[in-house]
């Protein structure tokens, strides 16, 4: 069941961000906690009752609040900033464990307006102990108040097998879930770097937002990237010494307050200072611009996902690349790639996942697939075709024929890059194919490489002498060439 929601995520992600880290202590005690060395048990600041904090938030424009800790609904005066906040137009998302008595979970919504809360993400932390029931029990009122939530688990190897269990429970229930990987040194490792590959194939088998798979890979470098993380998604008290900070992984690079969107309201983004980006939320809300899984992350805070499997997070680092970036641990990738291309991997929970698998589900053979994304391509559908044409190749990579209509999607959208490559690589496996040979003659005629051009042309009458397409092409392609000859003579 698909719930009403007040604000939908792209929603949110057009706001400007900020996350709130109120302070590191916390009511936990979670052996691989990332806030370990700061870590406090006991509230020593009461950060979201600072006057000048509750100034700034009154003069801002409404803005996505991203509460986060240590707990932060442990601390002081959090139930007054959500109405402060809210009040003022924000909205207010939570980042917490949810470990606080029930009676002060109700207590505390029915103090907000449902309308004040973007989503809450819950943390189900397996190795202190918390049990699926204790998660349920207080999620209830988010549900009855109709909150946007989704529970999210850390990927401890260990908990592999339940954290498969809890989540397959709470799809039935139509409570989102999701998996993200542990960050830190667990048992002598130093994860997620060192995951195994069975461990990796495991993990990207059940996330359920593409975008937490290609943590597994370290995340992409981004040091240069545009990034709105820069700018307007900013963190602020990261670990308590009141440090802004262009977004979570920025620790080492405070900003300076008079530079950033809430000063300015210059919405541009900013070169990232940071090596690596390590792919979450910012990411997933397309917020700088690499990728966006927003609709998915929005039926997911709804109750509604599937478990995305390994193919799916690896076409969708192959698009990522093909847009110039680069993985951090890109020798892991091809590892996993090349192990599932070879054991024809079956995927654990529910296949490869696009949104038009159920209606391509029956198609088998690669001459099928190809007929019907020659049918995308006509109508207009040409990002389903790339996408069929890319799991073909994955599957068969010398078939000359996919490669070749690839090519020719993305010499249709003037990705001349892309286009050659697939041209070359159709080439590579069927040098006489005629197809490819014109559609990469057209290609190199159009980057103004009528050498080339033309070769290819006589290459392909050497072989086809009925043709008068490559024909037509080959005298328009030698007419173009003897005025420029012409023009260089004259010149
Ligand atoms: S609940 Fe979160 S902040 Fe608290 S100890 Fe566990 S991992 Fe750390
Ligand atoms: S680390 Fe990622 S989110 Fe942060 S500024 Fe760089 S690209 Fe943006």
């Amino acid at each position: 069941m698909i719930k009403s929601s007040h604000i939908s995520m792209r929603g949110l992600a057009t706001m400007p961000w900020i996350q709130l880290f109120a302070s590191p202590a916390c009511n936990l005690k979670c052996d691989y906690c990332s806030q370990q060395s700061v870590r406090r048990h006991k509230v020593t600041h009461d950060f979201l009752q600072d006057p000048e904090l509750l100034e700034f938030i009154c003069r801002i424009p409404p803005t996505h609040i991203y509460l986060s800790g240590g707990e932060p609904l442990i601390h002081p005066g959090t139930k007054e900033f959500i109405s402060l906040a809210g009040r003022r137009g924000h909205k207010i998302s939570i980042d917490t464990n949810l470990m606080i008595s029930g009676k002060k979970i109700e207590e505390l919504i029915s103090s907000w307006d449902p309308d004040w809360i973007g989503i809450v993400n819950v943390s189900h932390h397996l190795i202190c102990g918390i049990t699926l029931e204790d998660i349920e029990s207080r999620i209830r009122p988010l549900k009855e108040a109709d909150i946007k939530h989704f529970v999210k688990y850390i990927g401890v190897p260990e908990h592999f097998p339940l954290i498969e269990r809890y989540m397959n429970v709470l799809k039935d229930r139509g409570t989102g879930a999701a998996v993200t990987v542990m960050q830190g040194n667990w048992k002598g490792r130093t994860i997620p770097e060192e995951y195994s590959l069975d461990e990796t194939i495991t993990l990207l088998d059940l996330v359920t937002l593409n975008t937490h798979g290609l943590q597994l890979f370290d995340g992409i470098h981004s040091r240069g990237m545009s990034c709105r993380g820069g700018q307007d998604f900013i963190a602020y008290n990261m670990h308590d010494d009141r440090k802004i900070i262009s977004c979570c992984h920025g620790s080492s690079y405070p900003l300076n307050m008079n530079d950033i969107y809430f000063e300015t309201g210059t919405r541009n983004c900013l070169e990232c200072r940071i090596d690596q980006c390590m792919a979450d939320m910012v990411f997933i809300c397309g917020i700088n611009g690499i990728t966006d899984e927003i609709e998915r992350f929005d039926k997911l805070c709804n109750g509604n996902f599937k478990f995305q499997g390994v193919e799916s997070v690896i076409h969708f680092a192959e698009e990522i690349i093909d847009k110039g970036y680069r993985l951090v641990n890109n020798s892991k990738f091809l590892a996993v790639r090349k192990h599932v291309s070879n054991s024809c991997h079956s995927v654990t929970a529910s296949g490869f996942k696009i949104s038009y698998d159920e209606e391509i589900s029956h198609i088998h053979s690669p001459k099928e697939i190809n007929h019907t994304a020659e049918d995308r391509v006509r109508d207009g559908k040409t990002e389903e075709a790339k996408s069929l044409l890319h799991n073909l190749i994955r599957k068969y990579p010398e078939n000359s024929t996919a490669l070749n209509n690839l090519g020719v999607v993305y010499l249709q959208e003037g990705d001349m890059d892309n286009a050659i490559k697939y041209f070359e690589e159709a080439l590579e496996f069927d040098p006489d194919n005629g197809y490819a040979l014109v559609n990469f003659a057209a290609a190199m005629a159009s980057c103004g490489n009528f050498d080339t051009a033309a070769a290819l042309c006589k290459k392909y009458q050497q072989t086809n002498t009925t043709n008068d397409e490559a024909a037509g092409l080959l005298s328009i392609i030698e007419e173009i060439q003897i005025l420029h000859a012409k023009g260089k003579n004259i010149a």
